[in-house]
């Protein structure tokens, strides 16, 4: 069989511990033997870090730009404990929050689906993606605490120094205020990457703010996502036959929890904050949850919504057996071999990609799986295995649907 080519480069971040020793197994089991695999490679795992003072993370970022697609490894955000560990010179910052900010990105997390494991809201038959704006609100605010009573005012001096003021409440007493902010232009930002992304998945896209209650700040949100769905994507949205649908937050939770899934639901800061916790509890685990951040302008850096596997990984060095799941892994590199298929125009790639993931969940399906889904699943030949024979396993369906 010959092997798929590639035109243009993956860039290709690699990473740490647990989910390092995997990212090398699936290319040698998964990959490789299948895809005359090319990219440019990033080691983004702690130790290159610092030796490059962190300058890997940004150049990664910008290869992201230039090409269009990643796929990225976990990899460790360093705490006092890593400083010691690593020896590090500086606590460096985390990685997807540098390539998250230069690439301007939303990240869109979508949990994979298989028998035998029952979300626990048992109509959710088909993934909610959850799409969480990152920028703003709660996250970047001003509060204080007031006591003794006083008067508490909202403050704007434009640039000439002109000043406006509002009311916020005459205090009798002690209480709380908060300051906070968003842009226009990462409100936009947010909004072209869920409306392209849409389109992308052929699947609808569900936004909800509180607009009655905040008539001016949660207002805009909506104003700026329907001008942009107006100009710019009705036209596209209706030829893919899909709908962007703007409803209230509260009204939205209840036609969610109601709902089959299937859809994209947008979310500002702190709505996708606590919702994509409580989706992704639903649904099972993290080590089920894919995760795409996609930038305005269409580039797509694809990683697990997990970490590095800590404890897994020093019972690895301990030259112990572990049972980590690489499904959240596995599904990162088909969602970047995809979309560089769709990109460059190789239809054997995207259908690599496909039979790739087809063979993933089919092995679970079969009752090969690793520990935490052995946990949850509820097939009756269920059968526990290491990582490396889930791998295996995967490999021989694989090959057999690519014969
Ligand atoms: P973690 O790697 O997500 O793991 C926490 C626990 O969840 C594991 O000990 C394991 O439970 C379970 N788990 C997570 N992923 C699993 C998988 N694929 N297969 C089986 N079990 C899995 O979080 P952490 O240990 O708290 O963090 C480790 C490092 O990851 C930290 O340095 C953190 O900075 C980094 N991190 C990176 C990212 C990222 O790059 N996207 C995201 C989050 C955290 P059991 O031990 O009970 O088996
Ligand atoms: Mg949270």
């Amino acid at each position: 069989m010959d092997k798929i080519k590639m035109t243009t480069p993956l860039v290709e971040m690699d990473g740490d511990e647990m989910t390092r020793v995997l990212w090398q197994w699936i290319k040698d089991i998964l990959i490789t033997p299948f895809v005359e695999l090319k990219t440019e490679y990033y080691d983004l795992g702690l130790k290159k870090r610092e030796e490059t003072k962190d300058r890997i993370t940004v150049e990664s970022a910008e290869a992201t730009k230039k090409y269009g697609v990643a796929v990225k490894c976990a990899t460790i955000t360093p705490n006092a404990a890593r400083v010691e560990e690593y020896g590090l010179s500086e606590m460096w910052k985390s990685p997807n929050g540098t390539i998250r900010a230069i690439l301007d990105g939303t990240v869109f997390r979508t949990p994979i689906l298989v028998k035998g494991i029952t979300p626990y809201i048992p109509t959710w038959t088909k993934p909610i993606t959850i799409a969480r704006h990152a920028y703003g609100d709660v996250y970047k605010n001003t509060e204080m605490r007031v006591q003794g009573g006083g008067k508490a005012e909202l403050v704007w001096t434009d640039k000439n120094g002109n000043e406006t003021r509002q009311l916020i409440h005459e205090f009798t007493g002690d209480g709380v205020i908060q300051g906070m902010h968003n842009r226009d232009d990462s409100i936009t930002g947010f909004a072209h990457a869920c409306f392209k992304y849409a389109l992308d998945r052929k699947q609808d896209l569900w936004f909800a703010t509180k607009d009655t209650i905040s008539k001016k700040y949660d207002h805009r949100f909506k104003d700026i996502f329907a001008e942009l769905y107006e100009n710019e994507y009705k036209a596209k949205f209706e030829a893919a036959g899909i709908e962007y649908f703007y409803t209230l937050i509260d009204d939205a939770v209840a036609r969610v929890i109601r709902s089959n899934g299937g859809y994209i639901w947008a979310c500002k800061n702190y709505d996708g904050d606590v919702m994509s916790d409580m989706v992704s509890t639903a649904y099972g685990s993290l080590a089920m949850m894919t995760s795409v951040l996609v930038s305005p302008t269409g580039v797509y850096e694809f990683e697990a919504a997990h970490g590095t596997v800590q404890r897994h990984y020093y019972k690895h060095l301990k030259g112990e057996e572990t049972s980590t799941n690489s499904v959240a892994t596995i599904f990162a590199w088909s969602g970047a071999l995809r979309k560089r298929g769709e990109l460059d125009g190789i239809p054997a790639l995207c259908d690599y990609a496909d039979k790739l993931e087809a063979a993933t969940i089919g092995t679970i399906e079969d009752g090969i799986m690793t520990g935490d889904l052995y946990l949850l699943s509820s097939l009756e030949n269920k059968q526990k295995v290491s990582s490396k024979v889930f791998l295996e396993e995967i490999g021989k369906r694989l090959s057999a649907a690519m014969q």
